[in-house]
């Protein structure tokens, strides 16, 4: 892992003229002993990086990481804690590093309000919180409403597994359950949602279990969709390695789930019903409930951003990141997250010394695992163009087709250690 000085961390986020001449600010600017507070919402895959990078840039700013849970979760690989390859202790981090290394001052606490014309924000029990520059990154929020019968309470029964915790301990727990012979029905989200390879994934993972315990059962993915990420290179290493167990059911073919009845633990198409041992619903989604509340959200559901700070287009000195914002041709992914949060970060430092935050690049890379020693991965590198984040043609790419299985497990292992790295970078 490298280690981040603030010397490369500038370099990293494209930003070296806006950090560069920090020893030059005026005191105006650094007011009383400080530079600014800055308050992150979420420790998720954005919010610890975006909170980490600008306390690194600059100690001189406070730094307020806001957070829901006293631990973090990661979606990331948590299919595998479906198949059973790992636990979900291994995918659980806690904030300690970053408050007792970091200095930043992490706090446990809902936000349920957020005032930005008098840049507060108020938790759950009413303390409030003042800032300069508020960072949002709270994930997504569900659609429920758009499968009748779903909810959050029929979730305890039908998870969604989406977020991962306890969902995903009810789904591992239900396919444990499951008899062999039956069939794990996963329902897939129209675009755009959270990981966009992640269902699919999922249904590798899954079938990887069934294959090694319950032989003649199978998964079945009842898409919302009639095309999905890295579509070639899942359909063939479903046909590798778990032929006529996995199949999946494009939206046009009858794949759209229209409502579900938990009585008879059933799906409901536009075409069939769907009975099955196990059921895992993934409804639409849009950006967090927080970003919502505050309307931070457009008509999309999701967050309008300038694209090269990451500032709301609707509330300034608010910066929304990750899942919830739009970010041109980003997908909605961890990495996509950490990106972002270097660039955010890397702006809101700049401003907070009165400079022009620097021109961005972004990055991401998606791995998915289909079976232990079997991984693909689609990456790109981003740059801004009439205010757009758009890929740079020839950066990036897909892994090959038919590619000996060295390259496949290289890539696997490419997978855990991004997921090493990544956490590291996140929590540590
Ligand atoms: C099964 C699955 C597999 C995935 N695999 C990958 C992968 O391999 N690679 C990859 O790059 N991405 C992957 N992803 C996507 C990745 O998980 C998300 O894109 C990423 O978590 C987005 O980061 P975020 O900061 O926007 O949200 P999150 O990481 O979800 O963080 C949001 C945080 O905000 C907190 N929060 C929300 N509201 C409030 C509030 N009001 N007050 C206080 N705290 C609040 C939440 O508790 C949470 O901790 C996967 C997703 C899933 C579901």
């Amino acid at each position: 892992m490298t280690q981040f000085t603030r010397r490369n961390f500038v370099k990293a986020a494209g930003a070296c003229a806006a950090l560069g001449t920090l020893a030059s600010v005026s005191p105006q600017v650094i007011g009383k002993g400080h530079k600014g507070r800055v308050i992150v919402i979420g420790g998720g895959y954005g919010g610890t990086i975006a909170a980490k990078y600008i306390k690194m840039a600059d100690p001189d700013i406070d730094v307020t990481l806001i957070e829901q849970n006293p631990k973090y979760v990661s979606c990331p690989l948590s299919n595998e804690v479906l198949s059973g390859e790992r636990n979900i202790e291994s995918i659980t981090f806690d904030y300690a590093k970053l408050s007792g290394n970091r200095g930043i001052n992490v706090v446990t606490d809902r936000v349920m309000e957020i005032d930005a014309a008098k840049h507060t924000v108020k938790g759950a029990g009413g303390t409030s919180y003042a800032y300069d520059k508020l960072v949002v990154s709270p994930g997504v929020d569900f659609r429920y409403e758009q499968i009748e019968g779903y909810s959050e309470a029929v979730a305890q029964k039908i998870p969604h597994a989406w977020k991962a915790g306890p969902q995903t301990a009810l789904l591992r727990k239900q396919l444990m359950a499951m008899k062999d012979g039956g069939v794990c029905y996963i329902a897939a989200p129209p675009n755009p949602f959270r990981c966009p390879p992640g269902p699919y994934e999922r249904a590798a993972q899954i079938a990887m279990y069934l294959k090694h315990h319950k032989p003649k059962s199978k998964v079945i993915i009842l898409d919302a969709k009639d095309k999905f990420s890295k579509q070639g290179l899942f359909m063939q290493g479903y046909k590798k390695f778990y032929d006529g167990m996995v199949e999946w059911v494009p939206g046009a073919e009858g794949g759209i789930i229209e409502a579900v009845d938990p009585a008879t633990n059933t799906l409901i198409g536009e075409v069939d019903e769907y009975q099955g041992g196990v059921l895992n619903v993934i409804p639409a989604q849009k950006a967090g409930k927080i970003a919502q509340l505050a309307g931070l959200a457009d008509d999309s559901g999701w967050c309008p951003v300038n694209q090269k700070t990451f500032e709301s287009s609707i509330h300034k000195d608010i910066f929304v990141i990750g899942d919830a914002c739009i970010a041109g041709k980003m997908p909605k992914s961890g990495y996509a997250a950490n990106s972002q949060g270097k660039v955010c970060a890397a702006a809101i430092v700049a401003l907070l010394n009165g400079q022009e935050p620097g021109e961005p690049s972004y990055v991401n890379t998606c791995y998915s695992i289909i079976a232990e020693k079997w991984g693909i991965s689609v990456a790109a590198v981003y740059q801004l163009v009439d205010g757009q984040i758009v890929g740079v043609k020839g950066a990036g790419g897909l892994s090959p087709m038919d590619a000996k299985p060295a390259t496949r497990a290289i890539e696997a292992q490419y997978a855990r250690s991004w997921f090493k790295n990544i956490t590291s970078d996140m929590f540590t």
